[in-house]
């Protein structure tokens, strides 16, 4: 973790040098002309105050992207195959192929930066600020598979998204979790978790009973943006539930909690979600 005076901050970027969306971490700092540092998660291009430090890996050389891919895997607790679904949402050979071609490689870092509080979700569409430190914290927690508290984490990062936390929200989580015998949230609870943090849910009827109610969630509050349902998204992506029914809620809980004018203009802007 890198300590400074003063506000500093990290945020998000495309990694200029293997083009994978969101996989460089910036630290900034205030009234500094360049990054203090940048690291990409992937190729491992590195700079400092500017001037480069690392290149990187060459991503073109698929041995070399394998490689790459397989260590970047490691530090998450995954295995090649299980990072390329879950942060890339694609095959891993196919990954491969796109490094090797030097096309974009998107990813879902970026909305796992959205699960950062502190920062106003939606304000920057790439950039994303997030407090030094927060990032590091979330890495130090196991990954437990069908961890029982995981619809509690996945419902806290989904109330976490838009920066606040209010008591109606609290509340729907607290009643979720009594109606299918689970403890309260806990102080220790109160943070973003990373859909990969979780691991998978192999409880079916609870991963769909859960998202269910993540979706819910997202429309107590009115003002609601692309970005919590992303997470959502994310999530069932790593459980396997059909997003189909992910759209199927949305849609059902717009129609019950939007006032009539305000579900005109959701059904608008859904088309440039
Ligand atoms: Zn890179």
């Amino acid at each position: 973790m890198t300590e400074v005076a003063g506000r500093a901050w990290q945020v998000v970027v495309d990694c200029v040098t293997c083009n994978t969306e969101g996989a460089a971490t910036e630290v900034h700092a205030e009234g500094a002309e360049h990054p203090l540092t940048s690291t990409c998660a992937v190729c491992g291009r590195e700079t400092a105050s500017g001037e480069l430090v690392s290149g990187g890996a060459d991503m073109r050389d698929p041995e070399v992207a394998r490689q790459a891919l397989a260590a970047w895997a490691e530090r998450e607790g995954l295995s090649s195959e299980g990072l390329a679904d879950a942060v890339i949402g694609l095959p891993l050979e196919e990954v491969v192929h796109r490094y090797a071609h030097g096309h974009p490689v998107p990813t879902n870092l970026d909305v796992i930066a959205f699960l950062f509080p502190g920062m106003a979700a939606g304000a920057a569409p790439k950039g994303v600020n997030v407090a030094v430190g927060e990032v590091e914290s979330a890495r130090e927690v196991e990954r437990t598979p069908d961890d029982p508290r995981a619809p509690a984490r996945v419902l806290v990062s989904v109330m976490l998204a838009d920066g606040t936390l209010t008591g109606a929200e609290r509340g729907y989580i607290d009643r979720f979790l009594a109606a299918h015998g689970m403890e309260p949230l806990t102080p220790q609870e109160l943070r973003p978790w990373r859909p990969h943090e979780l691991g998978p849910l192999r409880d079916r009827e609870l991963a769909e009973a859960t998202l269910q109610a993540a979706v819910e969630l997202m429309h107590l509050d009115a003002v609601r943006d692309g970005s919590e349902l992303r997470i959502v998204r994310t999530y069932a992506r790593v459980w396997g539930v059909d997003e189909a029914k992910i759209t199927a809620w949305d849609r059902h809980y717009d129609r019950h909690y939007a006032p009539p004018m305000s579900s005109v203009w959701r059904a608008l802007s859904r088309w440039v979600r």
